[in-house]
């Protein structure tokens, strides 16, 4: 029996225009970097994405690479698709990326012709699909000349294998040649993928007003710094927690008592907003309409629905603004 979600499930979002685009993204939307491997339970991976699909979340993220294993979080994904969404396709903006190191050899990693086009078949095959919606070139590559990444993502698109262009983790000078390039070959590029979070500020340094000026859409990767920016660390390290786990990306080193110490203050500062402090740190980025969506992951459902409530209230005063750069300076 087919799936069925909310009917009333678009009005409860807000969705933002994506830079110059014809596409509009949720506000929030899911990636699949953490949760959804072989060491996790797919049963929960399947409830999250429900969830947010309830929830009006109609961007998943996903990359060649998000497991563990590599390539696992793409198949359980495909399996969860296949049960539950195959009649929602049209309504999904399904992204994936290549990048980072995928396979042996010299072909499985960076930025070649041959690496993204052969990743870009091995992402479809494991998620089932005839095409993304958006394909990034997951980090610049200092080998390979950018004329010939970005004409990579130019044929992809061409062929029909994306419907759009991206790229991640580019600084503003390698971003702007890019945007350049994929303007000349036509296929203008749709979105940038920074990380981005009250603790990781480097995109206000050249590169939001470079995204706003090109009419390239921004969507912040790690808003909650990994969960950092939460109320979860305050009394320790509890054991089902990302710095807990021997292959989660954030290590119990990352939190020091400095980080401890903001991270107390955040939390006060928010609870005199009525917020807790993941809703107030989400919000300190959907306060910029220069970004399009804030991109979170969650490893239980109950954590995307907490998250959500950041669209509340996303207004900030001269003082709480004030306030903020005082805890962070
Ligand atoms: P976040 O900063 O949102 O961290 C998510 C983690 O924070 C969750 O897994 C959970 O951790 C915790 N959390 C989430 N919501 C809450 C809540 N309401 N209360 C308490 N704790 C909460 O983002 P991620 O680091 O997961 O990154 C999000 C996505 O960004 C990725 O899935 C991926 O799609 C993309 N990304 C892209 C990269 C790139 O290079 N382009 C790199 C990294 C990420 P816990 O497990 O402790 O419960």
């Amino acid at each position: 029996m087919a799936t069925s979600f909310h009917a009333a499930r678009y009005s409860q979002m807000e969705y933002r225009r994506c830079g110059k685009s014809g596409i509009k993204l949720p506000a929030v939307s899911l990636g699949l970097w953490h949760n959804f491997g072989y060491v996790d339970t797919l049963e929960n991976g399947r409830d999250i994405l429900r969830l947010a699909f309830d929830a009006g979340i109609t961007h998943f993220d996903l990359a060649n690479n998000y497991g563990p294993p590599p390539g696992a979080a793409e198949e359980n994904f495909g399996r969860i698709l296949q049960r539950d969404f195959t009649n929602h396709r049209d309504e999904l903006i399904i992204s994936t990326k290549a990048g980072y190191t995928m396979w042996e050899g010299p072909y499985g990693d960076w930025g070649s012709k041959k690496y993204l086009v052969s990743s870009l078949d091995q992402s479809l095959r494991r998620m089932k699909l005839d095409y993304v919606d958006i394909f990034y070139h997951h980090r610049p590559d200092p080998e390979t000349p950018l004329e010939e990444t970005m004409r990579a993502l130019d044929l992809i698109v061409r062929q029909g294998k994306a419907l759009y262009a991206g790229i991640s983790n580019y600084p503003a000078t390698e971003a702007a040649r890019a945007i350049r390039i994929l303007r000349e070959l036509g296929t203008p590029c749709l979105i940038h993928q920074p990380k981005y979070s009250m603790f990781e500020r480097w995109v206000e340094d050249g590169l939001l007003s470079l995204l706003d000026a090109e009419g390239v859409g921004c969507i912040p990767f790690s808003p909650l710094a990994q969960g950092m920016l939460t109320d979860k660390y305050l009394h320790g390290i509890p054991a089902d927690s990302r710095a807990a786990k021997a292959h989660g990306f954030l290590k119990e080193s990352q939190i020091t008592d400095a980080r401890l110490q903001q991270i107390r203050q955040l939390n006060d500062l928010a609870t005199q907003r009525g917020q807790k402090l993941a809703h107030m740190a989400l919000a300190w980025i959907l306060k910029d309409k220069r970004v399009t969506s804030v991109l979170v992951g969650a490893s239980r459902p109950e954590q995307l629905a907490d998250s959500l409530r950041c669209l509340e209230n996303t207004r900030f005063s001269t003082d709480e603004l004030a306030a903020i750069e005082r805890i962070l300076g």
